[in-house]
């Protein structure tokens, strides 16, 4: 056996076993402080409301063990097992050019991976989130968002992969500057389209109306000096209760956007609130810095790729007979996750280091303490854990703990 293939293998046990062992450690805490409520939301939350959030989180963190390894299985059929290889020997068979055949080759992938993932996109929606009473999917909206997913995969996806891998072929060894010089334009447009053509395929957007959320809201708006074309609102009760509010877009193309299921929940004070912390993302340049790391680990990453793709072994360790460019794009996607899983917790890390400075704007722009009220209205409504574990949420949280975000704020507060 290679030492990669070894290696691989060690990284992917040792990446389950942590997984694994922290998802145990979530359910564990989670249980043991079901029966009270935390000292610092009681009168807020109610035993009852407290323990459907451990219920919920239990079954949940529960449920996501079973994806887990059924992805790490997969992942090692796919390779080691030989998969990636019988799909590239039969679309090679065929006796397409190399172009035609990789692009075959990738959409096939991932027509079967996503049909492989179905079980678990549908237990989610239709078994738990519905035993809690947070779906509102019908089977109609499911079955139209996977189609309408998979024809903008094939309408964007399929020529910017004809791009990526044209150049691959072409552009000799500097391809990789090249290509990343592309994605980062393609990535940039793609923030730049999704609010006013994408976004809209899936939910239906009305201008929020005349009144006095929209005045508030303006006000806000120009105290922080904010140009944006437009508050809008969305059904986002057509799939599920959850309430949510967010940018999209950059420049003159921002929209903000709320969930329909928001503005039931929160009164005009804590949407103004809720809004001020968002607006804080993008005054203290959290998108910026988010685009800024994502355009330097694609950097990397393509640079390790370029490297990688041209050794044998690479292919040879991860069960692909055949060297090509597709199937070192392809290898180089579905393993990289398992070498780089520790970077996960800095990203946490770093994002809750964020929510805590947009929630301190927040704090200076608007009362503190709607926020407060706000937020305690989302974990009840939402169903959010109170009492995580902590190694769990330092781990995958991209948000700070429940008390812990609320004792800062009642900080500020005062
Ligand atoms: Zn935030």
């Amino acid at each position: 056996m290679h030492e990669f293939s070894l290696l691989f293998l060690v990284m992917l046990g040792m990446s389950l076993a942590l997984r694994f062992w922290l998802s145990q450690r979530q359910i564990r805490h989670v249980l043991a402080h079901r029966e009270q409520v935390p000292d610092a939301f009681a009168g807020k939350i109610s035993l009852a409301e407290h323990q459907k959030a451990a219920d919920y989180t239990v079954t949940k963190t529960r449920f996501g063990r079973l994806p887990l390894f059924y992805d790490a299985g997969l992942l090692l059929l796919w390779t080691l097992g030989g998969g990636l290889d019988w799909l590239d020997q039969g679309i090679r068979a065929l006796g397409y050019g190399e172009m035609v055949t990789g692009i075959v080759v990738l959409l096939g992938f991932a027509l079967l991976s996503s049909l492989l993932d179905l079980p678990f996109s549908l237990y989610s929606t239709f078994v738990i989130e519905e035993k809690f009473g947070f779906n509102r999917t019908t089977a109609k909206t499911f079955v139209l968002d996977m189609l309408k997913g998979a024809l903008l995969a094939l309408v964007i996806g399929a020529p910017l992969l004809y791009v990526i891998l044209w150049l691959m072929q072409q552009m000799g060894d500097m391809w990789w500057v090249y290509t990343w010089m592309v994605l980062t334009a393609f990535s940039l447009l793609m923030m730049w389209i999704y609010p006013t053509w994408i976004a809209p395929l899936f939910n239906k957007f009305e201008p929020l109306e005349d009144g006095a959320t929209l005045s508030r809201i303006q006000a806000l708006l120009a105290r922080c000096g904010f140009s944006s074309n437009g508050v809008f609102v969305i059904d986002g009760s057509r799939r599920s209760s959850h309430g949510n509010a967010y940018f999209s877009g950059f420049g003159r193309n921002k929209r903000i956007v709320f969930y329909d299921t928001l503005l039931k929940m929160l009164d005009d004070n804590q949407l103004e609130a809720v809004l001020a912390h968002e607006l804080g993302h993008f005054k203290k340049k959290h998108i910026v810095q988010g685009m800024l790391i994502s355009f330097t680990t694609t950097f990397v990453g393509l640079a390790i790729l370029a490297w990688l793709m041209k050794n044998d072994w690479f292919y040879h360790a991860l069960g692909v007979s055949t060297p090509s460019t597709y199937m070192a794009l392809l290898l180089f996607m579905m393993v990289s996750p398992v070498f780089t899983f520790m970077l996960g917790p800095l990203l946490s890390l770093f994002s809750r280091k964020n929510e805590f400075e947009a929630d301190a704007f927040a704090a200076e722009q608007t009362d503190a303490n709607n926020l407060i009220t706000a937020l305690v209205g989302l974990y009840r409504e939402n169903a959010s854990t109170l009492t995580p574990d902590p190694l769990y949420s330092a781990f995958y949280d991209s948000h700070p703990p429940a008390p812990v975000r609320i004792a800062h704020l009642q900080a500020q507060s005062r």
